[in-house]
């Protein structure tokens, strides 16, 4: 959907804020603007901090994996870049439904689910959680997002299907840049005419990136676990990303 505007939307009113990003309004009904910010926060946002440089790796890597998704027919709320930490986005509503695929065992599969770190999951798993951070963004089942009327039968079928997909396009075009995509995080929103895209950013923030020579996490765990260079990470994966376009 990276059709670029006739003209550039003026930013207007702050519609709302999150952690890693800002979302303004225009002075077009038909588009808002995404701000994307150097604030880091983990574990809840009891840990915070800042990645010098994070809001324009996020945004570039974000608008070029949206080029990729939207080039292979995965539709999103990407529109055309308008600075280096902004870019011009679709409204929709965010299905508060956090959609993580996940390829390789780390994170929370092995924190609570007692997996060792590092080994390929056949088959992929997909999980739901609930996006809601007072409830510390609960894992959920089919069985809860239907009963509280987040999505019915086909629009979960719908959304596996994409994220799916989404990794598989995704596996690939990380492969190619040297890069293991352990796992990650999907938002969609829903659109005045009901459809359903993929929204929100994918971008070291939300995916686990792994060097497939050295097994070097070059991703938020850098930050999340003080693992040091965090920065660095941040700049080597839109320099290997901006190199493979
Ligand atoms: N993730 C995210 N936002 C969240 C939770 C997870 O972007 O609120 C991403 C995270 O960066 C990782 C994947 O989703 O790439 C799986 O995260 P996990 O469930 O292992 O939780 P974590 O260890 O990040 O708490």
């Amino acid at each position: 959907m990276s059709e670029t505007t006739e003209t550039r939307p003026v930013k207007g009113e702050l519609l709302h804020e999150g952690k890693a990003k800002k979302v303004f309004k225009t002075d077009r009904e038909d588009l808002l603007i995404q701000e994307f910010k150097n604030d880091a926060t983990a574990f809840d946002g009891t840990k915070k901090g800042t990645i010098e440089g994070k809001g324009t790796v996020n945004c570039q890597v974000s608008a070029m994996m949206f080029k990729l998704l939207a080039e292979n027919g995965i539709e999103n709320h990407y529109v055309e870049l308008l600075s280096e930490n902004a870019m011009a986005i679709l409204p929709v509503e965010i299905i508060p439904v956090e959609v993580v695929v996940r390829n390789i065992t780390a994170g929370s599969l092995v924190r609570h689910r007692g997996f060792e770190e590092g080994k390929k999951l056949d088959p992929t798993i997909v999980e739901w959680y609930l996006k809601n951070n007072e409830l510390h963004d609960p894992l959920i089942n089919d069985s809860h997002i239907l009963a509280f009327g987040y999505l019915d039968e086909d629009g979960m079928a719908l959304l596996r299907e994409k994220a799916l997909k989404i990794n598989e396009i995704l596996l690939e075009f990380f492969a190619g840049i040297g890069i293991d995509l352990v796992d990650f995080k999907l938002e969609f929103g829903r659109r005045p005419d009901g459809s359903i895209i993929l929204a929100d950013e994918i971008s070291p923030d939300t995916c686990r990136l792994w060097d497939k020579e050295t097994g070097r996490k070059l991703d938020k765990d850098r930050f999340r676990f003080d693992l040091g260079d965090v920065e660095e990470a941040y700049q080597e994966i839109l320099k290997r990303t901006a190199t493979a376009n």
